[in-house]
């Protein structure tokens, strides 16, 4: 577009000097101008590309020019030579050609202008070379060169950008290959979350309501209360796998209550001692008598680092013993600093591998997860859950000698013991006997488990196994609460919530969930629910959700419904 505006301007210059050629002079540009037109309508149709398009303008308007210059009389080649070197410069800024073209379009003009002019007249020859010629075939003669070195520095960042560009796309791709693992584990673990809760409710349930059950003879005492204490621990190993992620990154809080260390090690005890004998090993569980009665700490932390290390103990260990030692190594007035040790005769571990097996997921040798399988988070959740109680652990461990763990904690210690709190749930007088529950989930265990903690408080109650089957019968009856499972075949419980908050915005309704995702309760809660149980729950959990809710109000149409 340049060269079919730009070069026929030029002949103004004729017409301000007045040249007699002025005519003659725009006609060839104007030829000139036509022709490059006709190439540029070549390249819109796609019969030209771009870069054969500017060579052959070039060469178009380096024809006529030497036509111009042979046939025309200049009275002056200064601004002609002027002119040219522009147009070059203008040429380099503009196109990106290789060496063979720039040469082509540098040898062309470089032979026909000085041999128009030297035609025209041998004097003028002489004349231009004097008025700028010289230098102006010093600028062919670089042009070449200069093209090419541009065209070296396109070609480089090309390239460059180009591998830029393919890593981005790489790196992206790995960003979207990472960011599916992590949805894939995440609805791994909610999966695995739903899976295993969902059951441990039952469990959970189940031996809380055998506990309160009175016609027990004392062996069936001892083994429902082992049962209770492996399946709370069970419970919170469970919980603990799954917020695995929260552990590493620090949201875990630890939960300090005031609790007895040595009921804690006596229960430890009892509940290795099968496993143990089973191995024919030698348990032997030392508590120091100086431990005040009541410590104050997390409990249930506690309970699982030394769970994990005694199990490990007596999983690598086949013959000998297993020791776990409690200690006072420290005591001030409000302090005791108890140090912890679980010693084994077992397999040990090899002096290189000591410092990896505290990462997750990792075992000391493949030969010992064939042999003795698991799945290397034990010690990972041990280690990080021994941080949280500003503590570390240490390992000692010879190859075939055996291994011990060994760590230290400061506790806050109370010298007055206060009331035990008891385990078994009274039995409560009727005074929730006007209370009406509906209680609605796909789970006939953990149906039973809720209807029977109603039960122990003479509530009433209904069941309903889906989401449609409560709106049914919420239609149908009157209640002061509905306990309502989240995920149920045919309607789950948002959509059954959702119809009915059409119907009645104040009634309560508790979610029950087995996720251990907050998500899930935060959906729940902007979902219309009232309140929101996370399986498996414990009784007091239990009856702190739905006991407060329970109204007193008389109910509408209250029609009686049976006690099952
Ligand atoms: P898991 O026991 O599920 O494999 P852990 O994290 O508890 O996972 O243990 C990691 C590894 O450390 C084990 O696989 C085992 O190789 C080694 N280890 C842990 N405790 C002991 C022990 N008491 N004696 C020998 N090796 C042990």
């Amino acid at each position: 577009m340049a060269y079919i505006i730009g070069y026929p301007i030029t002949s103004i210059l004729f017409y301000i000097h007045k040249s007699a050629h002025t005519q003659e002079v725009l006609s060839i540009q104007l030829m000139a101008s036509a022709t490059v037109a006709v190439l540029l309508l070549l390249n819109f149709r796609n019969k030209i590309n771009n870069i054969n398009l500017a060579l052959y303008t070039v060469l178009t308007v380096t024809l006529f020019h030497a036509y111009t210059l042979w046939k025309i009389p200049h009275q002056t080649y200064e601004r002609e030579t002027f002119n040219i070197i522009l147009v070059l410069l203008f040429t380099l800024l503009v196109v990106r050609w290789n060496f063979r073209y720039a040469l082509i379009s540098a040898l062309v003009p470089l032979l026909l202008l000085p041999a128009a002019i030297y035609l025209h007249n041998p004097a003028s020859f002489t004349r231009f070379l004097g008025e700028g010629g010289l230098f102006m075939i010093g600028a062919y003669l670089l042009f070449p060169y200069v093209c090419r070195m541009r065209y070296e520095k396109d070609k480089r960042e090309f390239y460059l950008r180009y591998t830029l560009q393919k890593q981005n796309e790489a790196l992206e791709k790995q960003k979207t290959i990472a960011e599916q693992a992590t949805r894939a584990k995440s609805e791994f673990l909610s999966m695995m979350s739903h899976e295993i809760r969902t059951p441990l409710n039952g469990i959970v349930g189940v031996v809380h309501l055998m506990m309160q059950d009175g016609k027990k003879n004392n062996l069936q005492s001892d083994l429902i209360q082992t049962l209770k204490f492996s399946s709370d621990h069970l419970m919170a190993v469970v919980n603990d796998i799954l917020d695995f992620n929260k552990i590493n990154s620090n949201h875990v809080q630890l939960d300090p209550i005031p609790f007895d260390v040595r009921a804690l090690l006596t229960s430890l005890e009892k509940t290795f001692i099968p496993k143990a004998a089973e191995k024919s090993l030698e348990l032997i569980f030392k508590i120091d008598a100086t431990i005040p009665s009541q410590i104050v700490g997390d409990k249930v932390r506690l309970n699982q680092i030394l769970t994990n290390l005694i199990h490990n103990a007596i999983k690598f260990t086949e013959k000998g013993s297993v020791k776990m030692v409690t200690k006072v190594i420290g005591k001030d007035e409000k302090k005791v600093r108890l140090h912890f040790m679980v010693i084994d005769t077992g397999i040990g571990i090899p002096y290189d591998q000591q410092p990896t097996i505290f990462e997750s997921f990792t075992q000391a040798t493949l030969a010992t997860h064939r042999q003795y399988g698991g799945t290397g988070l034990g010690l990972a959740i041990t280690k990080e859950l021994l941080h949280l109680f500003g503590s570390e652990i240490q390992l000692f461990s010879e190859v075939g000698k055996g291994s011990s763990f060994t760590f230290s904690i400061d506790f806050p210690f109370l010298e007055e013991v206060p009331q035990q709190e008891p385990v078994v749930l009274p039995e409560t007088t009727d005074t929730y006997s006007f209370a009406r529950v509906l209680v609605v989930d796909d789970n006939p265990i953990n149906l039973l488990v809720a209807t029977n903690f109603l039960k122990r408080r003479n509530i009433q109650f209904d069941t309903a196994v889906n989401g449609l089957e409560a709106v049914d019968k919420f239609k149908a009856n009157s209640y002061h609460l509905i306990l309502m499972d989240l995920r149920m075949p045919e309607m789950d419980g948002y959509e059954a919530t959702r119809i009915i908050r059409e119907v009645n915005r104040t009634i309560p309704v508790v979610a029950l969930t087995a996720s251990a995702f907050s998500v899930e309760k935060e959906r729940a809660m902007s979902s219309g629910f009232t309140a929101y149980l996370t399986k498996p729950f414990l009784p007091k959990d239990f009856y702190d959700t739905i006991l407060p809710r329970l109204s007193r109000e008389p109910l509408d149409s209250a029609s009686p419904i049976e006690v099952e």
